[in-house]
């Protein structure tokens, strides 16, 4: 069955009254909370929403935190207590236990938040860090002007919109402004840097009568892992799982990293409450990817499309409605998601699904890839089985079909979550890989109509770069 996603009119919505909606009972699992809701009402999660929606068009916060990998913090069943502050957003608010990011690297992750298009479709996933490095530090993938990004879409709805990210890879000459009345890339600063300057946005945002779009970026979990003075440096409780021996500093640190991050989200929150903006705002929390501590051999991300570095936490406040969603989900859901939320009219075709539609029970499965250096791609179903397929990276991001590909992984992460066997089961695999070729088919004939750009950078963005240790 082809898997394209084209945002649904909503002339098609009933009405509905949305107090109903609050999600709070545990699912088994690979069921959806969701889905079974529907079941015994008979009315699809979207509507409701879609009725909050037109009633109003509310304040969006976007909150991606840089290389946060679901599997640390407390609100995903870490041992160790991490994340206090998202735990209890998530226990107030919808909880996505399984979502993936379609690339395990910033740039192709957070151009499919801005646009809901899986990077084989937006093209920021080629020609970047390839074989020669030093061409390469000159030159990168660019998100092209051809597409409608969430800043754009919300922007023409009467949103004024603001963005501030600590990523270079999130910059201006590659083409992640588009839409943002304000943007601001700043070098890799801690978050009570974003926080300050953050704050100051909210407080001229607030001051209009036009709602808002702000996107805020952290960057803290990312290396190198240094906390702030003013907060513990590394974590000291136990590790219940095995980690590779070498790795144990490096988490220790990481942790800390996550908890710093996660008091200074619980600040940024503190502020939207003093300036009366937090009780009606839209709040998504997610990462653009996770972060990897030699399990399979790497340390970091980028360099492969293992689960470590796919599976990120996803939180939506939206309309009241809590509740632990175990369905699978993407990242590039956001953007309909978002859309839906702010009454906003789909203009272009896009890949993801809104999060509030039941239709997200109904996906075969979702798409990952890594182009940078090696060519894995990965296709995850919802019922937890994910094939990883490495391709040729000589011969370019985009594959046919039929390109030789070798099996890097077939897993059941409902099972094993740490991919530490690939399973021998060549049915499965038979079907895992027509499913792979019928998503990513579709995804590669989507990005065609808007042709890649390759941007220059300039020397401030390969400065900051650098400091991030992309390039040499
Ligand atoms: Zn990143």
């Amino acid at each position: 069955m082809p898997v394209k996603y084209v945002l649904r009119s909503s002339s098609d919505r009933r009405d509905f009254d949305a107090s109903e909606f609050v999600l709070t009972s545990p699912a088994s699992k690979g069921k959806c909370a969701l889905a079974a809701l529907v079941l015994a009402t008979g009315v699809g999660f979207g509507v409701a929403l879609w009725q909050v929606a037109t009633e109003q068009r509310p304040n969006v916060i976007l909150i991606v935190v840089d290389t946060l990998r679901a599997d640390h913090l407390s609100a995903y069943g870490y041992e160790r207590r991490t994340s206090p502050v998202l735990d209890a957003f998530a226990a107030e608010n919808l909880h996505f236990d399984f979502a993936i990011a379609t690339a395990p690297w910033t740039a192709p992750s957070v151009a499919s938040i801005f646009t809901g298009l899986y990077p084989a479709a937006h093209g920021v996933n080629r020609h970047v860090e390839a074989e020669d490095r030093a061409v390469v530090s000159l030159k990168a993938a660019a998100l092209s002007e051809g597409f409608l990004t969430l800043a754009e879409a919300v922007k023409a709805n009467g949103y004024r919109t603001a963005g501030i990210t600590g990523n270079a890879w999130v910059a201006d000459d590659l083409g992640f402004a588009q839409g943002f009345d304000e943007f601001s890339t700043l070098d890799y600063q801690p978050a009570v840097d974003i926080n300050r300057r953050a704050f100051r946005t909210l407080d001229a945002l607030a001051e209009q009568d036009d709602p808002f779009l702000l996107y805020v970026h952290y960057m803290d979990p990312h290396t190198p892992y240094r906390p702030p003075k003013s907060h513990p440096q590394r974590f000291t409780e136990p590790l219940l799982r095995p980690v590779v021996a070498s790795q144990r500093e490096r988490i220790d640190l990481y942790d800390a990293e996550i908890h710093y991050l996660d008091s200074q989200i619980g600040l940024f929150f503190d502020r939207l409450r003093e300036l009366d903006l937090y009780k009606d705002a839209v709040i998504v929390v997610v990462s653009d990817h996770g972060e990897q501590f030699k399990e399979h051999g790497n340390k970091g991300h980028g360099h492969n499309a293992y689960h470590y570095q796919l599976h990120v936490p996803l939180f939506l406040k939206a309309g009241g409605l809590r509740g632990r969603v175990r369905e699978l989900v993407s990242i590039a859901d956001i953007y309909p998601t978002l859309l839906e939320l702010t009454s906003t009219e789909p203009e272009s075709v896009v890949e993801g699904v809104s999060l509030l539609s039941d239709s997200i029970a109904k996906r075969d499965g979702v798409f990952s890839e890594v182009t940078r250096g090696v060519n894995h791609k990965a296709f995850t179903r919802s019922d937890g089985k994910k094939l990883i397929l490495g391709f040729d990276a000589k011969r370019g991001a985009i594959v046919a079909d039929g390109q030789e590909s070798r099996v890097v992984g077939l897993f059941d992460l409902h099972e094993d979550y740490f991919e530490s066997r690939s399973m021998e089961d060549s049915s499965l695999l038979d079907e895992m890989r027509r499913g792979f070729y019928e998503t990513y088919r579709d995804s590669v004939e989507l990005g065609l109509s808007a042709q890649p750009e390759e941007a220059e950078l300039d020397e401030q963005t390969i400065k900051r770069l650098k400091n991030l240790g992309y390039l040499e």
